[in-house]
């Protein structure tokens, strides 16, 4: 049976890339040698690093004044290296609080320096995005998460300000067009819209970083990864690789345009269905509702169980929210078809029949 993949991540890539990326392991370039059994400082892989750091510039639309970064870990990595790299012991960083990642960078924060809560939504379960709160001009940075994904909430507006903006983007990163030069510093987890998990794109403007007086460990210091050239000591080579091939995919089908077409298509049939059906009730304020990951409960608690169990018989894999959270939560990122989120409002109305 055809699985329908809504896992929030690790999550589904597009079929060539899976494709492309055994074959790399079996072999690598016509090297006689597996993408695993080469140097990292071999042409072959500085190469394939240089062109998805190129691609990631192309496909945001950046000039030089911004450096790519790979780097190992996962995005709760960054949750530490931000404010090391940019907030000095005195000083004051300002962030939203808008859900369980973007709670963990505050805390992460505070170990560094002082936080400043500028936004909270904790007051309704961070069930909508804070609009039109103060932004002190002398805050470091402002941190946001674009996209809450176990909420299900997403910025759909970036704030104006003059303050740096740092943006946890795992969730949402290259699923749509956005002036990506409003940010300062961009960072992702790999493991949903770009490829394997292990590796961080950090994308940062130069000018924010050599600005604190704390010694930075190397291997934690942006501004020595920029001089290595992403390339300090061993990266993830194959994470590196899965996110080239995802970023040629993403760019072969018509880039960030395509993705956010796609996307608002996807969204808005999910959200439509969900609307019409009185049985599902959705838990989000409308217009934050995110296009990455759509947040729901079963009207009547007790019809959950037999939803969930209607999914898993169907083939519809990872629709169960977040452990803490409970509810349903369906992921669709950029490598979803559209084909698989039709299927699973067939079966949201088919659902509601039979219980009605
Ligand atoms: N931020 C966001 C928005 C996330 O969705 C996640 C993981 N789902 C994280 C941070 C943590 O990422 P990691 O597990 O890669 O550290």
């Amino acid at each position: 049976m055809k699985k329908h993949n809504f896992n929030s991540g690790p999550s589904i890539l597009p079929q060539t890339v899976l494709e492309q990326a055994a074959q790399a392991i079996m072999e690598f370039n016509n090297t006689g040698l597996s993408l695993l059994e080469i140097g990292h400082r071999t042409t072959y892989f500085m190469e394939a690093l240089a062109e998805a750091r190129a691609l990631v510039r192309e496909l945001m639309d950046l000039d030089d004044s911004y450096e790519v970064l790979f780097l190992h870990g996962g995005a709760t990595t960054q949750f530490m290296q931000v404010p090391m790299n940019l907030l000095d012991t005195n000083e004051t960083a300002a962030y939203c609080d808008n859900g369980i990642w973007g709670n963990k960078a505050l805390k992460e924060a505070s170990l560094f320096g002082n936080v400043n809560v500028v936004a909270s939504s904790k007051d309704k379960n961070h069930t909508y995005i804070n609009k039109g709160f103060d932004i002190p001009a002398d805050a470091k940075y402002l941190h946001i998460t674009t996209n809450n994904t176990v909420e299900g909430t997403q910025w759909h507006h970036i704030p104006d300000t003059n303050v740096p903006i740092v943006a946890d983007m795992s969730s949402d990163i290259f699923s749509r067009p956005l002036d990506y030069k409003k940010f300062a510093l961009i960072y992702a987890g790999a493991q949903k819209n770009m490829g394997a998990a292990g590796v961080n794109l950090v994308v940062v403007k130069k000018d924010i970083l050599g600005k604190i007086t704390r010694p930075i460990p190397s291997i934690m210091d942006y501004a020595k990864h920029i001089a290595a050239d992403s390339l300090m000591n061993t990266p993830p080579v194959f994470a590196v690789y899965v996110a080239l091939l995802t970023l040629r995919w993403i760019k072969a089908e018509g880039g960030l345009e395509e993705m956010g077409k796609r996307n608002l298509e996807k969204s808005n049939l999910l959200y439509q269905t969900l609307d019409s059906l009185p049985i599902f009730t959705p838990t989000v304020a409308k217009e934050d509702r995110s296009q990455m990951n759509a947040v729901f409960v079963l009207t009547n608690p007790a019809h959950e169980a037999p939803f969930l169990e209607l999914c898993k018989e169907r083939g519809m894999v990872g629709v169960k929210g977040y452990r803490t959270v409970g509810g349903i939560r369906v992921s669709m990122y950029n490598a979803l078809a559209l084909e698989s989120v039709q299927i699973f409002c067939d079966l949201m109305h088919e659902f509601a029949a039979s219980v009605s």
